[in-house]
């Protein structure tokens, strides 16, 4: 029987193809003592180094953003003086060019790495990438690169980083299989962005496989099969030819309207962190966006974002959706998310800490810069306001306030914008689902993020592995708070919508359908497939097939019905 190894599916899809090694060997330091007369020299041929590999850098060939972010950020990293002067400080010192960059890259690798915050660590990688890619040059030593790949490649290595993925040549490679690596780290982001399979957090998969090696990775059961038997090579052909059909069959009905044969009409429409995301999003029939999660833009800055900078990203966005609607959510750092420029404060329990609105509360100037550009932006579509991590009336009738004195300043600016724009609610914590009755009254409508949802209701914190078992939106908790909600806003005659993961599994469609949820908002990817079983079914089905879900007290018992009706 063929053996397979397991991982973390970082990114879903099959590909069958041959293994490309792509391990990095320890470079050798050279630790040489130098004369005086060599010290120049030595200078020389590290700046010669940086301009070499700065010229590669501006050369390379990029097709996504987060592909040029990547390289901006070396190239930002080497023009930056410091890393020059470290290195020239220490040859100057008498020490070789390549020991000089080794010691300099690791002093300051431990010392970002040292740092609470997390972006910054991430950019230990950064500076580790960088030390390499020198080192190479100075030994002038061609690195193995990912840009020349055979053709129907599977890379396995120990971890990606992003430069290894920005000089990837795309056409070329068919998944990942990484020693490293969770769902939600850049590479797998980059995955996921350009649709390509992954599997993450295998352990031991690159000294497992050999160059060569006929590979099977099926990222949808996170198992990659090495040299499997026929039988099993003949089984997935099928299923990536099955693949293949129901992609054609799903591009026909991509840009349809989600309308089931008994004429229920809901909004599929998808989640963006940036324009890329809005673009790939409607080129797969999203009817808007359900979700903008603007702390990306905050993140990626070195600064809080200007109203400007921002007002000219919301309004681009608007004016791509020509009138579809733009959920943009104020600001939702914290808890997991941090920014390299501001120092936020050790807490015990961050994700149950100063986060979000209640930053935004505290840090007025910020809050209104963004209100501010987002009401100038909603002078170029159908903007809505959608507020993170509610848990009360009071936090609802604050922002209000607040927003009707940004109004205010706009008016007297002469600015135009939309004075109705809607605000809305994130239904995301238990708060806001047992007093939604209350909260619907002040806002326009709720958006449940299932994410935070999720780990609130059952108290399982959804980064972390040891318990991510019991972390389930199937759980009867979770999806009873789930049709609370809905009912609390159709009681009204409001709407609810879901951006949380779980909008977008479509394991999920059929019942989140039926508890009567009135949008959906997922990942491009998942459109197509939404909408296809949204089509083939009747209300009245769904709502049937929901009630009995409902009335099911156990997760597994749940998950059992699920599986079956597929
Ligand atoms: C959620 O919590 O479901 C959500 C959509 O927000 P985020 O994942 O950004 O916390
Ligand atoms: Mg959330």
């Amino acid at each position: 029987m063929s053996q397979y190894k397991i991982g973390i599916v970082a990114s879903e899809g099959i590909a069958i193809g041959k293994a490309y090694l792509f391990i990095k060997e320890d470079l050798e330091i050279s630790n040489l003592k130098i004369e005086d007369n060599q010290v120049d020299g030595e200078i020389d041929k590290f700046k010669k180094a940086v301009e070499e590999y700065s010229e590669e850098l501006n050369n390379t060939e990029v097709s996504t953003e987060t592909q040029q972010e990547v390289i901006n950020a070396h190239i930002g990293m080497l023009d930056d003086p410091f890393l020059l002067e470290t290195v020239e400080e220490k040859i100057k010192n008498k020490i070789n060019a390549e020991k000089a960059l080794d010691d300099s890259i690791k002093e300051m690798v431990t010392m970002m790495q040292s740092l609470d915050d997390e972006y910054l660590r991430e950019r230990a990688t950064d500076y580790k990438d960088i030390g390499e890619r020198l080192l190479y040059k100075l030994k002038g030593i061609k690195p193995k690169n990912l840009s020349d790949l055979p053709e129907d490649s599977i890379i396995v290595s120990k971890e990606l980083t992003p430069t290894d993925t920005s000089l990837m040549n795309k056409d070329r490679v068919l998944g990942f299989a990484m020693d490293l690596g969770g769902k939600t780290a850049h590479t797998s982001i980059i995955a996921q962005t350009l649709g390509i399979p992954a599997l993450v957090g295998m352990k031991d998969v690159s000294s497992s496989v050999k160059e060569g090696d006929f590979l099977i990775l099926d990222c949808y059961e996170g198992k990659l099969y090495i040299n499997p038997e026929e039988n099993i090579i003949k089984e997935y052909k099928e299923k990536v030819e099955e693949i293949k059909q129901e992609k054609i069959r799903l591009e026909a009905i991509k840009f349809k309207e989600a309308i089931t044969k008994d004429n229920h009409k809901v909004e599929i429409a998808c989640n963006i962190g940036n324009i890329e995301d809005l673009k790939l999003g409607l080129s797969q029939g999203a009817e808007g966006v359900g979700l903008f999660r603007t702390e990306f833009l905050y993140m990626e800055n070195d600064h809080f974002p200007t109203e400007e900078e921002q007002f000219e990203v919301y309004k681009e966005a608007a004016e791509m959706l020509d009138g579809k609607p733009l959920i943009i959510r104020t600001l939702d750092i914290g808890g997991d998310k941090s920014l390299s420029y501001f120092k936020f404060p050790e807490e015990e329990n961050p994700f149950l800490g100063w986060r979000a609105l209640r930053i935004c509360f505290d840090m007025p100037e910020i809050f209104e810069t963004q209100l501010k550009a987002i009401l100038r932006a909603s002078a170029f579509g159908k903007v809505r306001i959608l507020l993170p991590m509610v848990i009360s009336v009071e936090e609802i009738k604050r922002v209000k306030e607040i927003l009707t004195k940004v109004k205010e300043k706009l008016k007297n600016e002469n600015i135009e914008f939309d004075e109705n724009i809607e605000v809305g609610i994130m239904v995301e914590t238990p708060a806001s689902v047992i007093i939604a009755d209350d909260l619907i009254k002040y806002v326009d409508y709720f958006s449940i993020g299932t994410n935070d949802l999720t780990q609130y209701i059952l108290a399982v914190d959804r980064g972390n592995d040891k318990i991510s078992n019991l972390y389930n939106t199937y759980n009867p908790a979770v999806l009873r708070s789930i049709k609370q909600v809905i009912e609390a806003s159709h009681k009204v005659g409001k709407w609810t919508g879901m951006c949380g993961g779980f909008a977008g599994d479509t394991k999920a469609t059929k019942l989140l359908l039926g508890m009567g949820l009135d949008e959906f908002s997922a990942p491009a990817a998942n459109i197509p497939k939404m909408k296809d079983i949204i089509i083939n079914i009747s209300m009245e089905d769904a709502k049937e097939f929901a009630d009995n879900i409902l009335n099911i007290e156990t997760t597994s018992e749940i998950e059992e019905v699920i599986k079956k009706a597929l």
